[in-house]
């Protein structure tokens, strides 16, 4: 290990010491143990994922006892999830598989104190419950909101409970508290659909309503990896990951789609799907001309795939839509055209506007290139105020 790897490692390793040694404040009753074996999971399908959650955490192999450790730990930190202007799809793609991967069952391990869609309470109950974990567990619990937030003086179209709190208000109230905040799914991040034009709401992200730090976990929904990663890499090191210029982990969204994706061998050589259905789909070719946004969105779905790696959206044969990108429902649709047709028509004020991804290749390779210097530019900027 070189020295700041050794650093990081120390670092970690006291931190979970120190989790372990303080009381558990939490009334867990779960053991992580006995619902890894329920669920038919081994030791060794444990530790074999801790080391696929270690590599994704971009974390040398060294740490893998100590992600299996973080997520043995997971149940002693108290989660407040609420949900705002949503479709409830960041929890669902989570809770509801057939088989439960170890990332679903870590996320129903972690005590989760407050989640309107997998506690048995509603109504005044529930209302109750959120203020006593918040109340409880002050200054101590991680947030995470999911969903658009309608603000201003269209705060009201998102009125929640009998005492006609606003979701802006719960969001608000909710981060003075959390130790650390995120934002999950496009929605909470960025705004998402409701914040789509002509935004009847008025949605903001959570950012824009509290004044405290948010990390943005985007996707429509985000993977599982990232969610419960977030989660791991709070318990490891208690700061926040280096972030992007977007405040994305770039352990996450540090690279694009297009960077790792399966069919870019077929994008460096020129073979394209031309349409849907056609020969080049059948042979599995590059989506760009059926829409594919894959080479403007930094994601790591061609690394991980979604559904226990079992496919993502290229695979099954469709382009990438950009949905982990701010705006990405304004700008980067239509989804199923390329997006240097609306590039190059915007660019040059509508003259040209018939041209087409092939005629304007030379463009959106410049506009590309010059898109991702600017990110990782910004992104150092930001990766050094860390
Ligand atoms: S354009 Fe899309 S399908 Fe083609 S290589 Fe890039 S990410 Fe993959």
């Amino acid at each position: 290990m070189d020295n700041q790897n050794n650093q990081a490692y120390e670092k970690a390793l006291n931190r979970l010491n120190e989790i372990e040694r303080l009381p558990n404040k939490i009334d867990n009753k779960n053991d992580i143990k006995d619902i890894l074996e329920n669920n038919g999971i081994s030791r060794r399908d444990f530790m074999k994922w801790a080391a696929a959650m270690t590599a994704t955490l971009a974390l040398p192999s060294s740490f893998i006892p100590l992600t299996a450790r973080a997520a043995e730990l997971a149940g002693r930190l108290p989660v407040v999830w609420l949900h705002m202007a949503e479709c409830t799809g960041c929890s669902e793609s989570l809770l509801r598989s057939d088989a439960p991967s170890i990332d679903s069952l870590i996320f129903d391990y972690i005590s989760l104190e407050y989640h309107e869609t997998v506690m048995a309470a509603s109504g005044w109950q529930a209302e109750q419950n959120a203020h006593n974990a918040m109340k409880k567990y002050k200054g101590d619990y991680i947030l995470m909101v999911e969903g658009g937030i309608p603000s201003g003086q269209s705060e009201f179209y998102l009125t929640i409970g009998a005492h006609g709190q606003t979701g802006a208000q719960n969001a608000r109230e909710a981060a003075e508290g959390a130790k650390v905040i995120f934002a999950i799914g496009t929605c909470s991040s960025f705004g998402g659909v409701q914040a789509a034009n002509p935004n009847p709401t008025n949605a903001m992200p959570l950012s824009k309503v509290t004044k405290k730090p948010v990390i943005n976990v985007p996707g429509c929904p985000p993977s599982e990896k990232n969610i419960v990663g977030s989660v791991l890499h709070f318990i490891l090191f208690g700061t926040r990951p280096s972030l992007d210029a977007y405040n994305r982990p770039t352990w996450a969204y540090g690279h694009r789609i297009h960077d790792l994706c399966e069919r870019r061998g077929h994008f460096d050589a020129g073979e394209f799907v031309q349409s849907f259905g056609d020969e080049g789909a059948e042979n599995g070719y590059c989506l760009y001309k059926v829409g594919c946004k894959g080479p403007y969105t930094f994601n790591n779905c061609s690394r991980l795939g979604f559904n226990q790696h079992t496919s993502w959206p290229i695979r099954a044969g469709h382009g990438c839509i950009g949905c982990s990108e701010p705006n990405f429902w304004d700008t980067m649709s239509p989804f199923e055209e390329p997006l240097a047709n609306k590039l190059y028509a915007t660019s040059f004020n509508g003259i040209g506007a018939d041209k087409t991804a092939d005629t304007v290749g030379v463009v959106l390779l410049s506009a590309t290139a010059i898109g991702i210097a600017a990110h990782a530019a910004i992104s150092a900027v930001t990766k050094n105020k860390e």
